[in-house]
């Protein structure tokens, strides 16, 4: 059956608001593809729509999905970050916080250090707390994080969403030069940041490096300024496994992990202040046409 034009066209947009990426099995929006709707007021201001909450793709509006991430533990295992090892197996919906809606995302962003998941796994188990050692056939408890499988995430608090850019008075009402410097500073950010690979060849310069790029724009970041010790703590799960076959994966897998959560918030962020820099500049526009009236 054809779609009729308008409805066409609203169909096209909505489902570019919520076209997902899947990573660690979550679904997650493309931050690229959020969008924002402005209206203009009787003045001819564009002022920003009031965010109305629609039902999470990623989840189907339930707020839950089947848990991908204890799929590779044991039966034992009775940690599990996401599922709690629920007898149905259904974890947190990250993209949602398990709400079944939208969350506004000039307001809030998926939580740089946890991916929404609101709490670090261990870089050892990873995340079972459980290990077998050696010949032993039996599970012991993970030297990386004795047992527990993970640590509330220090970036979230494990609420799982953060504040979005720290910039004045608001990333909704900041003006276009305070928009344009936050948005070359997050671009910047961001090119540095994905120019490098964790590769633990020398996994403590790499271990700093990754620090100081996750820092770079920690001014307007506060989150990412809290993802820092959320890597040193996750790094150290992972160095309890020195001396264990497969330490180099590991390594590269838990530095990447941090990697690509920062590289994600930022690309959510430089995707919302480009919309707010563009309904600020259209408004000052404006101010300047009426001033010269
Ligand atoms: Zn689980
Ligand atoms: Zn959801
Ligand atoms: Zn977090
Ligand atoms: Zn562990």
């Amino acid at each position: 059956m054809p779609v009729p034009g308008p409805f066409r066209l609203l169909l096209v947009a909505l489902s570019m608001v919520f076209a997902l990426s899947a990573q660690d099995g979550f679904k997650y929006p493309i931050p690229e593809k959020l969008e924002r709707a402005t209206a203009k007021d009787d003045k001819g201001v564009e002022q920003w729509v009031a965010f109305e909450p629609t039902k999470c793709l990623a989840c189907s509006g339930t707020g839950k999905v089947k848990c991908p991430t204890c799929e590779r533990y044991p039966e034992e295992a009775t940690k599990c970050v996401d599922c709690n090892r629920s007898k149905d197996r259904m974890a947190v919906c990250h993209t949602c916080a398990g709400t079944g809606q939208t969350v506004d995302p000039l307001t809030k962003a998926i939580c740089p250090g946890c991916q929404g998941a609101g709490g670090v796994i261990c870089g050892f188990c990873p995340g079972s707390g459980l290990l077998t050692l050696g010949e032993d056939k039996r599970w012991s408890n993970c030297l990386g994080c004795r047992g527990k499988g993970f640590e509330k995430c220090g970036v979230c608090n494990g609420q799982r969403l953060v504040e979005c850019a720290a910039v004045k008075p608001s990333l909704k009402d900041a003006n276009a030069a305070a928009l344009d410097k936050a948005l070359t500073a997050t671009d910047d950010a961001l090119k540095a940041l994905s120019a490098f690979s964790p590769m633990a060849k020398n996994t403590r310069k790499e271990q700093k490096e990754l620090a100081r790029l996750i820092g770079l724009s920690q001014q307007i970041y506060p989150p990412l300024k809290r993802t820092v010790p959320v890597l040193d703590g996750l790094m150290a799960t992972v160095s309890a496994s020195s001396g264990y076959q497969n330490l180099t994966e590991r390594e590269v897998a838990a530095m990447g992990r941090i990697k690509s959560g920062a590289e994600y918030y930022l690309k959510h962020q430089k995707r919302m202040i480009e919309l707010a820099k563009k309904r600020a500049e259209a408004n000052e526009a404006l101010q300047a046409e009426n001033k010269g009236k």
